[in-house]
């Protein structure tokens, strides 16, 4: 059977603009619809038709090779040239003629993917476990992910399956007490494919598919969290017989820092101090997630006291505003002291200044002031 013009088939004249060939398909890909032309083969057909044209038409390229040569020109190359493509495909390849339509969106459901009694099966998704430091949970990193996954092996063939004539579903009648009852199942011998293997390489599994090292990167922005998941779609298993790729779950695991702790989207940190700082006052350095940080005791601070690094902490991941650095404060009490040094404290220990007083304690309400 020879191939009709694709200027006939969309109706239109070789001068057409490209608003002129997109309204065109438009119009005939409202006529045609399988949803509205259920189980009408004739309409498949020149629905089919219809986006082969507009598929070459619409594409500079294909469309000046197109003029040139006629059919000849498109040998392979048009996608559509095998007969390969189906339903799905056009309704994934031209989703946006139809997903800009109000009318064509009403009518259908939106168009695009996810058709009901759609043919191609998606891929599984794929989950892996992404180590991060809290500087990177904090900052952000872009990161390379390498992970297995299924892809279509090469040098399949396909058939169309016999027991449901390719639709993928196999209906049946039953008779029960209410009356006759149509239910639909996927098909049982291509599993909802409407495709079988007929022939595949040893490497390729039932479904067409071998495993493949893949590497792909990743943009984590900064302020994601312990057990958060990162989802890339359509980086997951493909799908078989070439339906679309499920996706690819990161699952964000926070590798413990040594002296920082994260709470919500603040960072701890336990700074301890000897007796003789926190009485007379000191400079110390502090870790923090960019680095040291030097901060000023003064003197007499108590322990549970906590200073704040403003800024230090972790953004909102979908939003404004930083986490602060809260530096919580101890005094370590010496567990073993020399005779000499006994000597002094006993000396001291009598010294109205080393008197624990009510003023002189700091309070769990302080404490609470403090943090908040
Ligand atoms: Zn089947």
């Amino acid at each position: 059977m020879s191939k009709r013009d694709y200027y006939d088939i969309l109706g239109i004249s070789k001068s057409a603009s490209a608003d002129e060939i997109k309204k065109a398909y438009r119009k005939l890909a409202i006529k045609y619809h399988p949803d509205k032309n259920p189980d009408d083969k004739e309409a498949e057909e020149k629905f089919k038709e219809a986006a082969e044209a507009y598929d070459v038409l619409s594409n500079q390229d294909k469309k000046s090779r197109y003029d040139q040569f006629g059919h000849a020109g498109m040998g392979g190359q048009g996608g559509f040239g095998g007969g390969g493509f189906s339903m799905d495909d056009i309704f994934s390849q031209f989703g946006d003629v139809f997903g800009d339509d109000s009318i064509f969106g009403s009518f259908f459901g939106g168009g695009g993917g996810g058709r009901r009694g759609s043919r191609r099966t998606v891929g599984s998704n794929i989950r892996i476990k992404l180590k991060l430091s809290l500087a990177e949970m904090r900052n952000g990193v872009e990161k390379k992910l390498k992970y297995k996954r299924m892809v279509a092996a090469e040098g399949v063939k396909f058939g169309s399956c016999k027991h449901c004539n390719g639709s993928g579903v196999v209906k049946q009648v039953t008779q029960t007490f209410l009356g006759q009852m149509a239910t639909q199942s996927a098909c049982p011998v291509c599993g909802g494919m409407g495709q079988i293997i007929e022939s595949k390489p040893s490497e390729a599994n039932e479904q067409g598919l071998v495993s493949k090292e893949f590497e792909t990167s990743l943009k984590i922005p900064g302020g994601v969290a312990n057990g958060m998941q990162l989802s890339i779609s359509g980086k997951g298993n493909e799908g078989p017989a070439g339906g679309a790729s499920g996706d690819l779950i990161v699952l964000v695991e926070e590798i413990p820092h040594d002296e920082l702790t994260r709470d919500n989207n603040n960072v701890i940190y336990n700074l301890w101090l000897s007796f003789p700082e926190a009485t007379l006052g000191s400079s110390v350095e502090v870790p923090t997630l960019d680095g040291k940080a030097k901060i000023k005791v003064d003197a007499g601070t108590q322990p549970g006291k906590v200073l704040r690094l403003k800024g230090k902490g972790f953004p909102e991941v979908n939003g404004y505003g930083k986490g602060d650095q809260l530096v919580v404060i101890n005094v370590y009490i010496p567990k073993k002291v020399s005779s000499d040094e006994k000597e002094l404290l006993l000396k001291l220990q009598g010294s109205e200044h080393f008197k624990p007083d009510e003023k002189g304690k700091s309070s769990f309400f302080d404490r609470l002031k403090d943090m908040f």
